[in-house]
């Protein structure tokens, strides 16, 4: 796993792991887009039933990591098989949302 010196293209290190990982198991044939799209839609459900009442109870700080977890693996293993490069998409994201949403010391009164 990555550590401080190389995380600058972490998501590709963790899916290439995912990829090792299902090619192991040969899972790859099973994991097309929709499939783990899907898989992905049930662990954000997962992770939002950690929070289901309102007011919630604070839910185990292990199951939110773990629910977390499930859910950057889902959606890096289908960017993966979708073909995004994740690290470019998310930054190109960020740069349009710094342009679209300007800090408040930048904005004309
Ligand atoms: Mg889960």
């Amino acid at each position: 796993m990555p550590n401080d010196e190389q995380s600058e293209d972490w998501p590709a290190q963790v899916q290439r792991e995912l990829r090792r990982f299902a090619e192991a198991r040969d899972w790859p044939r099973y994991h097309t887009p929709r499939n783990l799209l899907l898989a992905l839609v049930g662990e954000v459900g997962e992770l939002a039933e950690l929070y289901q009442w309102d007011p919630p109870t604070p839910p185990p700080p292990d199951r939110v990591a773990e629910e977390v977890a499930d859910v950057l693996i889902y959606a890096l293993r289908f960017a993966d098989v979708a073909g995004v490069d994740v690290t470019k998409a998310v930054a190109e994201k960020i740069a349009r949302n710094e342009h679209r949403f300007p800090p408040l010391n930048d904005r004309t009164p």
